[in-house]
């Protein structure tokens, strides 16, 4: 009767030395389960001490306590435990190195998705012209491409709000524009055809390269139809005959359009005594006795002015006090446009009181009037301009 008994309690010590195991395990695994598997990824220098101790200690203590039961199953020769520990052993392992199947918890968290690239097809033109250009090579994100014969290539890059999209190639000036790149989309873009244009005098009248070559400007333009306020009185108070402020309104009115390549007009004239200084979407004609030569403009200024020498007589042309050449030149630098070495332009004295926008100031002149403000040299858009996806609405 002992014997069974003392048999039934070692049965019980048994019994409960294996369910006190199997019990750890059991929690140990929970908690594996709810182990947050980023930590692993972490840069070491961004875990904290409570990561740390989750990290390393965790698998420390369970491989312990693991190694122990098995050590002591194996001593006592059982026969059903040592493979039990080993299978609770494993199991644990698995958990831990992430393979233990689909049904387990505890695999690690699926990596996110990586976004689908989208598709930039580009068409790329030559300014003015409007004819494809091939053989243009086109960046966008560190993918490249080159443009067949129908002008067009297609990039892939990561979606976004925008990228800067770079043009280069022998038959071009260098392009840099920025895109929406949310969705797949098609562009067009325009580049100057190499030969197209005299770059060197480009960059005198759209950049200032003339009188200032190592500081180039970036491309200063009306964006609207300018409207005319025209002083009828000098800084003096003395009256402008009639026939001058004839000559200056239908200059003005006459110029702004071969400025611009047809894109603005006169929006409106309109005389007085006062000015239109500083209000956006006028410029101001003033008169003044003690101006030098004979005048003065602004670059590409909204509200900006132009100033001509009332009292020079060598500035005078038929019945008008300031030279149609003069109006024509003044006005040039009050569309956006710097001196040149030669032409219209060109600073100093004509011998031409009549003298008409050349055919290269033109074309440069169109070229600038095709491009955003502040756009730079040789041809790179600013970031605040995006060509945008269009839309459409019902
Ligand atoms: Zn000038």
């Amino acid at each position: 009767m002992r014997a069974h008994v003392h048999a039934f309690i070692v049965k019980i010590g048994k019994v409960a030395r294996f369910a006190f195991f199997s019990a750890m395990f059991v929690a140990l695994i929970a908690l594996s389960f709810g182990a947050d598997w980023s930590l692993w990824s972490t840069p070491f220098a961004q875990l904290t001490m409570g990561d740390l101790t989750w990290i390393m200690l965790k698998p420390v203590l369970i491989l312990a306590i693991g190694y122990g039961w098995l050590l002591w199953a194996f001593a006592e020769k059982k026969t059903y435990e040592p493979w039990a520990a080993l299978a609770v052993l494993i199991l644990v392992v698995m958990s831990f190195s992430g393979c233990s199947g689909s049904s387990s918890p505890s695999a690690p968290t699926p990596p996110v998705p990586q976004p689908q690239p989208i598709t930039l097809t580009v068409h790329v033109t030559s300014t003015g012209s409007g004819s494809p250009l091939a053989g243009v090579a086109g960046e966008l994100g560190g993918a490249t491409a080159v443009t067949n014969g129908d002008g067009g290539l297609q990039l892939q890059t990561a979606p976004g709000a925008t990228q800067r999209l770079n043009l280069t190639g022998s038959g071009i000036v260098p392009r840099s524009v920025m895109v929406a790149v949310g969705a797949t989309r098609e562009v067009s873009v325009d580049a100057i055809a190499a030969g197209s244009v005299d770059l060197l005098f480009y960059r005198q009248l759209v950049r200032n390269g003339f009188e200032q070559p190592a500081n180039l400007q970036p491309l200063r333009r009306w964006t609207r139809n300018p409207s005319v306020y025209i002083r009828t009185v000098d800084e003096a108070g003395h009256q402008l005959d009639a026939p001058t402020l004839a000559t200056v309104e239908q200059t003005i009115r006459a110029t702004v359009p071969i400025w611009t390549n047809g894109q603005f007009r006169v929006e409106a004239v309109e005389r007085g005594t006062e000015t239109r200084e500083g209000t956006d979407g006028w410029l101001t004609v003033k008169w003044s006795t003690t101006v030098a030569g004979c005048g003065q403009a602004q670059v590409g200024q909204e509200g900006g002015f132009i100033e001509f020498q009332s009292q020079t007589r060598s500035c005078r042309f038929g019945t008008s006090t300031v030279a149609p050449t003069v109006i024509r030149h003044e006005l040039g630098h009050a569309m956006g446009f710097w001196h040149t070495d030669a032409d219209l332009m060109k600073g100093g004295n004509w011998t031409n009181g009549n003298l008409e926008p050349s055919a290269r100031e033109r074309a440069a002149a169109a070229i600038a009037y095709a491009r955003p403000v502040g756009n730079a040299d040789p041809d790179q858009d600013p970031a605040s301009v995006v060509t945008l996806a269009p839309m459409r609405v019902q």
